[in-house]
C-alpha cells in the first residue's frame, strides 16, 4: 500500500481519527466518561505503568481529546501534542515542564497580558525569573541569556501590535545555548505559521481563538516539536530516574521512541503536570474544538482577505493616527510578514484613532457588527480597547512598555462580507466624530 503526506485541507478534517469499530460513527465520538473498564488485571498493570498505551483516567487522557491532540499535532508538524483546559494553562505547563526554581526565561516583551502576569508574578514567586527584551534586535535575546535560562519565550504575532520577530535568528540563538524556542502560534494558527518548520521546538495555543473559531470553548495545546535534545546536559530532569514516575528516565524512555520519535517533553508534561496540576480538557470541548478546526484554513483566508481590506481603508482614513497591520507595506514588519507568514498575517490589527482616549472609548462601544469583548479569532467580528481590558491589569508604564496606547483600538475581524464591515466602521467613525 502506498502512503501519501496529506495536506492541510484534508489534515484538518481527517488526522488523528480511525474509523469507530463498533457503531461507525462518522463524527468524532464524545468519550463523556471520567474512567475507562480495565480488560484484565495485567493490562490494567500495563495501562497504569505507561508501557503500554490505553486509557484509564480522564485528567490523563481521553479518546476524544486525544483525537484533537493528534490532529493538532499534525497540522503543526510536530510529534505529539497535549490538550489542556486553557491556553492560560499550556503556557503555564509548557514552561513549568523545563523550569525549577533558580531557572530564568528570556521572552520577547511584547506578550499576551496574562502571560506577562504569569511570567511577572506568579512564576517569580515559585523562584522562575523571566527577562522581557525588546524584540526589534534578535541580539537582545543572546544579550539576556544566562547560565540559568532554560527556554526562549516570543509570540507568533505579539498582542495587539502584531509585531513579528525574526523567527530563525532566534532560533539559532536558542540552538547555539542549547535551549528549547517556544512559539505562542495562537494569533498565527498553524495555517498561516509553521514555527517548526522555522526551528522552534514547542508551539502553544489558546485553542479559545481561531482553533475553535467560534467564541464557544476555552482550550489550550501544546506541541512537542520532537526536535530538542533534552539529552544535552541542561535538563537533568529528562535524564535522571523521576522518583514519581516509577523511576523511568524520560528521556531514555521517550526521547526516541519506535512508533512516535521524540516525545519525551509532551509525555513529562502529561505525567507531571497534567497528572499533578489537572487541568485537563473536556472531552465535550474538545469535540467542540474539533468541530472548529475542521473549517480553519477557510476562516483564515476569510478573516485575513477582510483584515487586509480594513487595514488599507483605515490607513487612508481622515480620523485614524496610525495602523499596525504586518500585511501593510508601510509595516515595519511587512518583509518579516513576507517571510513568515506567505499566506497572510491574520486577521488582528489595531490602530489608534485621533482624539485619544476619549475618541477610540466611543469607537469601541459604538460598532454594530463588531462585538465590544476581550476575545479574538471568533468568525464574528470583535473590537476592544486594549489598555483597558486586555492590558487593564498593567500598570501605566507596564503597558507604554508593552507597546499600548490610551487611543488604541484592536480589531479581530471575522468572516462577515467584507462590504457590512466597512460599513460598519465608516458608519462609526461618522457617529463618533459628528460635530453635531
Ligand atoms: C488568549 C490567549 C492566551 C490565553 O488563552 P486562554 O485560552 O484565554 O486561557 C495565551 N496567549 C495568547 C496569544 C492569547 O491570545
Amino acid at each position: 500500500m502506498s502512503t501519501r503526506a496529506f495536506k492541510f485541507d484534508t489534515l484538518q478534517l481527517h488526522a488523528g481519527q480511525q474509523a469507530d469499530p463498533i457503531n461507525g460513527s462518522c463524527a468524532v465520538p464524545i468519550y463523556q466518561t471520567a474512567a475507562f473498564k480495565f480488560k484484565d488485571f495485567h493490562s490494567a498493570e500495563l495501562i497504569a505503568s505507561g508501557r503500554e498505551p490505553g486509557f484509564e483516567y480522564s485528567r490523563i487522557s481521553n479518546p476524544t481529546v486525544d483525537v484533537l491532540e493528534k490532529r493538532i499535532a499534525a497540522l503543526e508538524g510536530g510529534t505529539a501534542a497535549l490538550a489542556v483546559a486553557s491556553g492560560a494553562a499550556a503556557v503555564s505547563y509548557a514552561v513549568m515542564n523545563i523550569t525549577k526554581a533558580g531557572d530564568e526565561i528570556v521572552s520577547a516583551k511584547s506578550l499576551y497580558g496574562g502571560t506577562y502576569n504569569l511570567f511577572m508574578s506568579t512564576l517569580p514567586k515559585y523562584g522562575v525569573r523571566t527577562v522581557l527584551v525588546d524584540t526589534d534586535d534578535a541580539e537582545n535575546f543572546e544579550r539576556a541569556i544566562t547560565v540559568n535560562t532554560k527556554a526562549i519565550f516570543v509570540e507568533a504575532l505579539g498582542n495587539p501590535n502584531m509585531d513579528i520577530v525574526d523567527f530563525e535568528k532566534i532560533a539559532l540563538i536558542a540552538e547555539r545555548h542549547r535551549i528549547p524556542l517556544i512559539v505562542d502560534n495562537t494569533f498565527g494558527t498553524p495555517y498561516l505559521f509553521r514555527p517548526f518548520s522555522h526551528g522552534a521546538n514547542i508551539v502553544v495555543h489558546s485553542a479559545t481563538k481561531y482553533i475553535g473559531g467560534h467564541g464557544t470553548t476555552i482550550g489550550g495545546l501544546i506541541v512537542d516539536g520532537g526536535n530538542f535534545d533534552w539529552g544535552n546536559g541542561l535538563f537533568p530532569d529528562f535524564t535522571t530516574p523521576d522518583p514519581s514516575s516509577a523511576n523511568q528516565i524520560f528521556w531514555e524512555r521517550w526521547g526516541n521512541d519506535p512508533a512516535l520519535g521524540n516525545v519525551a517533553y509532551i509525555n513529562k508534561c502529561r505525567l507531571h503536570y497534567m497528572r499533578d496540576m489537572g487541568a485537563s480538557l473536556s472531552p465535550f470541548n474538545a469535540f467542540l474544538l474539533l468541530q472548529g478546526l475542521e473549517t480553519l484554513s477557510y476562516r483564515m483566508e476569510k478573516q485575513t482577505s477582510n483584515a487586509l481590506k480594513i487595514a488599507e481603508r483605515l490607513e487612508k482614513h481622515p480620523h485614524v493616527a496610525w495602523v499596525s497591520y504586518p500585511g501593510l507595506p508601510s509595516s515595519p514588519y511587512h518583509e518579516l510578514a513576507k517571510k513568515y507568514f506567505p499566506k497572510g498575517a491574520s486577521g488582528i490589527l489595531s490602530f489608534g484613532v485621533k482624539g485619544g482616549f476619549e475618541k477610540a472609548s466611543a469607537f469601541v462601544e459604538s460598532t454594530r457588527l463588531f462585538s465590544f469583548l476581550a476575545n479574538v479569532g471568533d468568525s464574528r467580528s470583535l473590537i476592544v480597547h486594549p489598555a483597558t481590558v486586555t492590558h487593564g491589569q498593567l500598570t501605566e508604564e507596564q503597558r507604554l512598555s508593552a507597546g499600548i496606547r490610551p487611543e488604541q483600538i484592536r480589531l479581530s475581524v471575522g468572516t462577515e462580507d467584507i462590504d457590512d464591515l466597512l460599513w460598519d466602521l465608516d458608519e462609526t467613525f461618522g457617529k463618533v466624530f459628528s460635530t453635531l
